[in-house]
């Protein structure tokens, strides 16, 4: 790979493929694999991942909201999307872009028959989303007979698959929790079939969930972090390759004498003669404030370089006395060695919140 010249994301989709083909090594030949691909892909770039996702077969994608389902649609995105929190306004856009909405209350459930009706919908697939412990979204179990109540008034919609999500798959602490909520969905299912003569899909697991609990993978199973590169754990960690590297390079080094301060507010001081590296890379472009003040880091020339003072909008500053290394030269700020989950511990985050936040105006480079 060229070194960087400016701030760019570099993806790796053979990495991608790795994580996909590792992921699915755990899963019965039957099961299926959904592709999380809300919030540009983990951060990514959400058309070019699931381009590539649908050449190599995955099953459906989900995304968060409609707007992402139909940006997917514009770019010729085939396989079916469910989207996990469609609001009302956008229900005629989900038929119109053959989306596939999970529908999560009374509200919406209503709300969603209704535009299906008016649109003269037979049979539309949706999902429905239940509760089984996280209190986000989603039906109770005792809300099965009202479910059924609707669907058997009406032919507009019909229910692909039943789903919910695990609030603590990566805590081993949590497993009894765990274990209730697979069962408590379990007893939701069965009521459910034991109404209906026809069998919807179940899933419930996301990333460490199919890695933690094999015994709840179902008919299909809901992957994000894991396709982007991380397990919540070390030791799934070591079998994912992160896709995405953020790198940038070295704008101008200065020599500062004891005393003298760096950035805004004057938060940093030198405590002797001190070199720093002014990097184009800031808040807006997702290392927020959190990072500043000697907690993040990058690496430059394999060594780590802290940041100094505060993260300004479009630029940090990090110490690089001793450090060899001269203007152009390329940083890393997070790779496959260096990762974004050990630069997202430093601000107390995880993994989610680094990758998701690398703004849009940070170039994407595809390895292909
Ligand atoms: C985001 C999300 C996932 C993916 O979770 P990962 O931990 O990234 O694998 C799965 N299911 C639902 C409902 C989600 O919101």
């Amino acid at each position: 790979m060229p070194k960087a010249q400016e701030t760019v994301l570099e993806i790796d989709l053979k990495a991608l493929k790795h994580n996909f083909e590792y992921l699915q090594s755990k899963l019965d030949s039957s099961t299926k694999f959904l592709a999380v691909v809300k919030a540009f892909a983990y951060g990514s770039d959400a058309v070019e991942i699931a381009k590539y996702l649908q050449d190599l077969q995955v099953d459906y994608f989900a995304v968060a909201y409609v707007n992402e389902g139909v940006a997917l649609r514009d770019a010729g995105i085939t396989k079916p999307i469910l989207v996990l929190h469609p609001q009302p306004i956008h229900f005629k856009t989900i038929i119109e872009r053959c989306l596939e909405p999970s529908l999560y209350n009374a509200k919406v459930l209503n709300e969603f028959i209704s535009v299906a009706e008016k649109e003269n919908q037979n049979n539309y697939p949706v999902h429905i989303k239940f509760n089984t412990g996280l209190n986000r979204l989603g039906f109770w179990e005792n809300d099965v007979d009202y479910i059924i109540s609707k669907l058997q008034n009406t032919q507009s919609v019909i229910v692909k698959s039943l789903f919910s999500h695990l609030a603590a798959s990566e805590d081993e602490n949590e497993k009894e929790f765990t274990l209730n909520q697979i069962s408590r969905f379990k007893k939701i299912a069965e009521a459910f079939f034991s109404k209906v003569n026809y069998r919807p899909w179940l899933h419930m697991t996301n990333t460490s969930g199919i890695l933690n609990y094999p015994e709840a993978h179902f008919d299909m199973v809901r992957s994000g972090i894991g396709l982007y590169g991380f397990g919540n754990s070390d030791k799934e960690n070591k079998n994912l390759k992160p896709i995405a590297s953020l790198k940038s390079i070295i704008s101008q080094i200065h020599m500062i004498e004891k005393g003298e301060s760096v950035g805004y507010n004057r938060a940093y001081k030198a405590l002797g003669f001190e070199k720093t590296a002014t990097i184009p890379l800031g808040h807006a472009d997702g290392i927020g404030r959190q990072y500043g003040n000697g907690k993040g880091f990058v690496t430059i020339k394999g060594k780590h370089a802290y940041i100094i003072g505060n993260v300004c909008m479009d630029m940090i500053m990090v110490n690089i006395t001793d450090i060899d290394c001269k203007e152009g030269d390329e940083v890393v700020v997070f790779d496959s060695y260096s990762s974004a989950e050990a630069l997202a511990q430093t601000a107390n985050t995880i993994s989610y919140e680094l990758i998701t936040s690398i703004s849009q105006r940070v170039k994407r480079v595809f390895l292909k």
